[in-house]
């Protein structure tokens, strides 16, 4: 999972990288969903969840209107009130589109209309480079962001109407 920022990784973010042998499905939206490990669990559940994702394979649920973040295949399931932050996927103008650096939906969007471009996505590639990306401490997905980021910045450039 260290290597979640690698540029070969990165362009398959959004649809889930294929790192499951087996696949799962959300026990709500019957979506499948992607692993996370326990580092990811621990950093992203309120604290009263820590010892509940002990034990066992988790899943991250991001289908947007399910209130699913994580699921076990032994049936635990923990909601967006059980969490920490909220969830890109699924509250997409309150949480960060980019957890390590902080990038939101709106700052996407005020750079577009100020600029007609976005940045964003080469900013976070330089400090991706310079290793200084906590994707699976920092984003509840607990793989890198990128993918979302060139969804966000695709939609506001399409809204922009550029
Ligand atoms: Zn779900």
């Amino acid at each position: 999972m260290s290597d979640c920022c690698s540029p070969e990784k990165s362009a398959s973010a959004t649809e889930g990288a294929p790192q499951a042998k087996t696949k799962a499905f959300c026990p709500q939206c019957k979506r499948p969903g992607r692993t996370v490990s326990t580092l990811t669990l621990k950093h992203q559940v309120r604290p009263e969840f820590l010892t509940a994702v002990n034990h066992g394979a988790f899943y991250f649920c991001g289908t947007p209107e399910c209130q699913v973040v994580y699921f076990s295949v032994g049936g635990l399931t923990l909601t967006k009130a059980n969490v920490r932050r909220p969830i890109t996927q699924k509250d997409a103008e309150n949480a960060p589109v980019c957890y390590c650096f902080g990038f939101t939906p709106a700052m996407v969007r005020e750079e577009i209309a100020a600029s007609g471009k976005s940045t964003v996505v080469e900013r976070i590639a330089s400090e991706m480079k310079a290793g200084l990306c906590a994707c699976e401490i920092r984003n509840p997905q607990g793989s890198c962001c990128l993918g979302n980021v060139k969804a966000v910045v695709k939609a506001a450039l399409v809204a922009h109407g550029s």
